[in-house]
This record gives structure tokens, C-alpha cells and sequence, in this order.
């Protein structure tokens, strides 16, 4: 057995018989880990209200080594996500948030580059920026980090910079090239998704925020990156589609 503590945050929490709980967490020094805390349904627990989705903590635990599933000995809360769950938009994004990592984190492999993707972006959320915006920012990042839907610099076919080039999006939405080397299929992209989709590699959250694109453009940017999306796991994220559900629901 082997005892290791890290930062974290924490994705998912459900419960497990009577007493206990199961976590599913982000750790920075392992990537993606399953625990048991044991005993955290019980009232005077030393879990509890530390266990909260979203939840940055510091955690220990011990690993086995025939077991997938570690024992969680202590949590400590570091930056408590309650202010994104006080209305249901943020319950909502929340789980969106996590449901990527789910998703895209590999279980006891490290990835700086996601655990700060999500630390950050929880960090703006909570300081009140523009949530629209920051899905949008997260859910481009997600791929761009999971090597899905690189950062448009130049046209995959012919190499030539996208820059001042017309770019739309490839057949099967795989990727964006130019103008001349799209397909009969090929359709465009505003200017200013291109420019966004750029700009993510060089701007933070609040960086995008002073010069903010229109409403048109996130949700241009929006299709986009669940077409993408889709096109790799080969189905929808459910919280994506609770999502369209729930926001639909209400409009009516
Ligand atoms: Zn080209």
C-alpha cells in the first residue's frame, strides 16, 4: 500500500451502501482517481462538507495495488465551488465542466495542462466572469489539449497560413483548412470564431472578456466544437444534452 496526496478537485461524488461515499477526482500528481471515503454519510464525519462537486481540496490516499479503486484518508478544502451552485444555469455548467473530465482525463496519468485548464477556469467562474464565454473557452481548450481540434495557425492540407485566409470548416467536421482546399462540403466560419479559436492561445478569461465576441460567434463556436466533439467520442456528452433539454424547457 502506498500513501499519496496532491491538489485536486473533485468531479463527481455519489454514495456507496449506508456509510460511504465514492469520489471521482481531477489529483494533479496522478490525473483522474476513484476512491471510497469511508464513513462520509455519517453525520459526524471527518469528510464532511469537504466532498462538493467542483470542490478544489487537498487530498491523501492510499493506493493498492491490485485495486482500481483507492482509499481516500483525508480531504481538505481549499476552494469551495458553492458560489457556481447556487441556481441551476450554474449546476448546470458545472457538471458540463466535469463531465469533459470524465471524459478526457486518463485515470493515474498526470496532465498539468487539463487539471490547470479546469483550476482556472472554475477560479474566473467563481470571480464572476461571463459563463457563456468560459464554457465556450473550456470546451475549445478541452480538445485543443486532447489533441482533437488543434489551434487553426495553418491549413492541414495545403500549410499555408490561416491568418488572412478564408477558413471554413472540412468535411465530416474534421479539423478547418482554407478556402481552396475545402471539399464540396466545406462551409465557412465567421472571422471572428477564427479569430477566437486564436485568441484562446494567447488571452486568459478575463483577457477575452475586455474585448468580448458577440453572442453570434460563441454560439457559432459552440456548434462547432460539439461537432467536433461528437465526431470523436461518437455520441453527445450527457450533461451537454441535459443542457440544450433543461435551457430549452424554460425558454418555452
Ligand atoms: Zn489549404
Amino acid at each position: 500500500m502506498q500513501l499519496r496526496s496532491s491538489d485536486a478537485i473533485i468531479l463527481d461524488v455519489f454514495n456507496l451502501h449506508d456509510y460511504d461515499r465514492i469520489v471521482t477526482m481531477l489529483t494533479r500528481s496522478h490525473g483522474k482517481k476513484k476512491g471510497v471515503a469511508r464513513g462520509a454519510r455519517r453525520k459526524y464525519s471527518r469528510f464532511a462538507g469537504q466532498l462538493q462537486p467542483l470542490a478544489k481540496v487537498s487530498v491523501t490516499w492510499l493506493e493498492k495495488e491490485q485495486s482500481e479503486l483507492a482509499r481516500v484518508s483525508s480531504v481538505e478544502l481549499e476552494r469551495s465551488a458553492s458560489g457556481l451552485q447556487s441556481d441551476l444555469e450554474g449546476i448546470l455548467l458545472g457538471s458540463y465542466l466535469a463531465d469533459h473530465m470524465l471524459e478526457f482525463a486518463q485515470e493515474n496519468e498526470p496532465n498539468d495542462h487539463l487539471f490547470r485548464l479546469l483550476d482556472s477556469t472554475l477560479e474566473a467562474l467563481l470571480a464572476d466572469v461571463d459563463r457563456g464565454l468560459a464554457a465556450r473557452y473550456y470546451e475549445a481548450w478541452v480538445l485543443r489539449i486532447a489533441g482533437v481540434f488543434p489551434a487553426p495557425s495553418e491549413c492541414p492540407a495545403c500549410g499555408r497560413g490561416l491568418e488572412k485566409r478564408e477558413v471554413g470548416v472540412a468535411e465530416r467536421g474534421e479539423g478547418l483548412v482554407c478556402r481552396d482546399c475545402g471539399s464540396g462540403s466545406w462551409r465557412p466560419l465567421g472571422r471572428e470564431t477564427v479569430e477566437f479559436l486564436m485568441r484562446i492561445g494567447d488571452e486568459n478569461l478575463m483577457m477575452l472578456q475586455q474585448r468580448s465576441p458577440t453572442n453570434a460567434t460563441l454560439d457559432e463556436v459552440e456548434a462547432l466544437c460539439a461537432e467536433v466533439r461528437r465526431s470523436f467520442l461518437q455520441r453527445e456528452l450527457k450533461s451537454y444534452r441535459v443542457i440544450r433539454e433543461t435551457l430549452a424547457g424554460i425558454q418555452e
